[in-house]
């Protein structure tokens, strides 16, 4: 390849950083634009993970060992009474937004990452792509990378049709201190993945690593994962509207979250979910919640553009993949851009083939994972088989599974 090219990723986020530091190990220079002003670190969430997604870590040079993660090693499913009624032995690493975040951008060079810097144009020619950012500035590259999540400004810019569906639900979630755990409770269920199934909807919750990234025994963090039907005409509305009576759309800033929304939750929690699992959403400081939505983009790239990670795909979170598919979206564009040596478009087309595929299959997975909350929001008479609630030990074990143990990812 002549000359060294030169990739421009939009989104510092965890796709931005997978695919800026998969294209730093083929040789290209590469420049990370973030909107948001400051380290994203702060972004506090658990992420399932899989060894897909440790394995790709480690073949980008990084080091993964255990401090990745909390490994539990088997799901329960308890009943409103808090009796177990099912039990799984199925180990998996729980880890952490900002721990993987960490450990992707302390590996980028910090002087070609820029914070504060929206992007606002795009401008693609014969020689390659130019962005242009809110603040006016420009930067040239052979390639732009849209890795700026389910709300992609580069795709709203060159494939605008294309949208996120709201699937019927949301997914409250919290992240509650290991600390706080009253000793029963903390010996009954904390180190393992547990399973609430109150009808139509799910609750998961299992330990991560607690602040500061810490997977010490008492350091660490307890993450929850609460599924309820929410309508999208009132319901979400109502939760979306702060206390001055604005209304923010399809999401809310968590501390803007009025006080009897979240009181009717945590009374939600003591009547459908087991006690043990109601007590932490009590304790949890800070409550919130993210709509849930599918979206599928027809074309991943666009001229000298490509979408990664949510802006091209965002499956339920039921397969716990986006991490994943963005880290194989990343390293696969790496790949084919090697593969193809100066041809470009070659490469790009590749891409789009093979992350186009993998990411319908993962869609259509999620969204079958998910069918039996979406179908709340129709008379019970009129659900299809596929959307009746499934036994738990279904459930329990088609959660999260690695994608070579999903058939449909693999045939
Ligand atoms: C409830 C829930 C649970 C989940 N659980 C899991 C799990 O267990 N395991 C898992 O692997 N995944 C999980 N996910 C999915 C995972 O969080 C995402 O798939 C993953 O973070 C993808 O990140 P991304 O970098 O593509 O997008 P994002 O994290 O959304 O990042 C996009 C970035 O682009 C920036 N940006 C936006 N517009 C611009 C612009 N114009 N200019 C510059 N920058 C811009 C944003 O500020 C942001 O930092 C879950 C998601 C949800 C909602």
């Amino acid at each position: 390849m002549s000359g060294t090219r030169k990739a421009l990723v939009i989104g510092g986020s965890l796709g931005g950083l997978l695919a800026a530091n998969w294209l730093r190990q083929i040789g290209w220079d590469v420049a990370v634009f973030e909107r948001v002003p400051d380290d994203l670190a702060s972004r506090g969430a658990g992420i399932g993970t899989h060894e897909e997604l440790l394995n790709n870590l480690r073949r980008l040079g990084l080091r993964v060992d255990d401090s990745i993660g909390v490994q539990v090693g088997t799901r329960a499913c308890l009943d409103a009474s808090g009796r177990e009624i099912r039990r799984l032995d199925l180990p998996q690493f729980m880890s952490a937004w900002a721990r993987i975040y960490r450990l992707l951008k302390d590996a980028f060079p910090s002087d070609r990452y820029r914070f504060g810097t929206a992007l606002a144009r795009i401008e693609q020619d014969a020689g390659g792509v130019t962005a242009i950012f809110t603040d006016g500035s420009r930067e040239r590259g052979d390639l732009l990378i849209g890795a700026d999540g389910i709300r992609s400004t580069v795709r709203e810019l060159l494939a605008p049709e294309v949208q996120p569906r709201y699937a019927g639900y949301v997914a409250w979630r919290g992240l509650a201190d290991e600390w706080d755990f009253p000793p029963a409770v903390h010996a009954e269920i904390f180190d393992q993945y547990s399973f609430c199934l109150p009808e139509g909807e799910m609750m998961l919750s299992y330990p991560v690593p607690g602040r500061d990234n810490d997977t010490r025994p008492g350091r660490r963090g307890y993450n929850f994962i609460w599924y309820r039907p929410t309508g999208e005409h009132e319901e979400l509305p109502q939760l979306c509207t702060d206390a001055t009576g604005r209304c923010h759309g399809m999401s809310i800033a968590p501390p803007l979250i009025r006080p009897e929304v979240i009181a009717r939750i945590k009374a939600d929690a003591r009547a459908l979910l087991a006690p043990q699992v109601a007590g932490v959403v009590e304790r949890t400081p800070q409550l919130f919640f993210q709509a849930i939505f599918d979206l599928e983009s027809p074309r991943l790239a666009l001229g000298r553009a490509v979408l990664l990670g949510d802006a091209a795909f965002v499956a339920r979170p039921h397969v716990g993949m986006g991490v994943t598919k963005a880290a194989l979206d990343a390293e696969c564009l790496a790949q084919s851009i090697q593969a193809a040596g100066d041809d470009l478009d070659a490469a790009l087309a590749r891409y789009d083939r093979e992350r186009r595929l993998f990411g319908n299959r993962i869609i259509a997975r999620a969204r079958r994972l998910g069918a039996y909350i979406e179908a709340q929001q129709k008379p019970a008479a009129q659900r299809a088989a596929h959307e009746c609630q499934p036994p738990p030990e279904e459930i329990m074990r088609e959660i999260g599974s690695m994608a070579v143990d999903i058939h449909a990812l693999t045939a």
